[in-house]
């Protein structure tokens, strides 16, 4: 608390910076609590929720949400760090998370793991050697609306780097359709049913 008064301080206002408070406490409501609202006394442009998605089952990291989120303040950005896999994001913006940062998308895209809707495909399985069909049929982006299974199983047998590549443009592209989805049903007040249809 010490370090984020500090930080306040030296942090110099300029348009499109803002300044995030972190609020810590492991798995305990009351520590979750007592640093929100010490944050909340310092005053911060957001509000992050650190020390989660570090190896936590999902009920729990959504348990620590459920109670978390509503102590910080509604009209400013709620940012969870480190998350995650495309239900955790779902489950997280349900519960009131606004931004993300992970490494997911662009690490799974370089080991040879694509996320579909429906769940993901690991494209070093032989299965996919002879398989005509794009990631997903469903998804308008330059891989899917180009290149094969087969030919991207092919360039991960090969060692070649496209593969990673390829499959990293793709893996960005469902997350931000994903997120845009979210946002138009937010928007239209429906995230509740966006929520009951998202399949894995
Ligand atoms: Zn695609």
């Amino acid at each position: 608390m010490r370090w984020a008064a500090r930080c306040k301080e030296a942090f110099e206002a300029r348009p499109g910076y803002g300044l995030f408070g972190i609020v810590q406490g492991s798995m305990y409501r009351e520590l979750r609590h007592e640093s929100a609202a010490r944050l909340i006394e310092t005053g911060f442009d957001g509000y992050a929720v650190g020390g989660l998605a570090i190896g936590e089952p999902q009920d729990v990291m959504f348990e620590v949400l459920d109670y978390t989120v509503p102590s910080l303040p509604q009209e400013r950005p709620h940012y969870l760090m480190g998350v995650g896999k495309p239900g955790d994001i779902v489950g997280a913006v349900q519960r009131g998370i606004d931004m993300f940062d992970c490494v997911i998308p662009t690490r799974s895209g370089r080991t040879g793991q694509a996320f579909v809707r429906g769940g993901s495909l690991n494209l070093r399985n032989a299965k996919h050697t002879e398989d005509p069909r794009p990631l997903d049929a469903a998804c308008s982006c330059r891989v899917c609306t180009h290149y094969s299974r087969a030919y991207l199983h092919h360039l991960i047998k090969a060692g070649e780097m496209l593969a990673g590549m390829l499959l990293t443009l793709h893996n960005l592209h469902y997350y931000q359709t994903l997120m845009a989805g979210m946002r138009d049903a937010i928007e239209t007040g429906t995230l509740s049913n966006f929520v009951a249809r998202f399949d894995s």
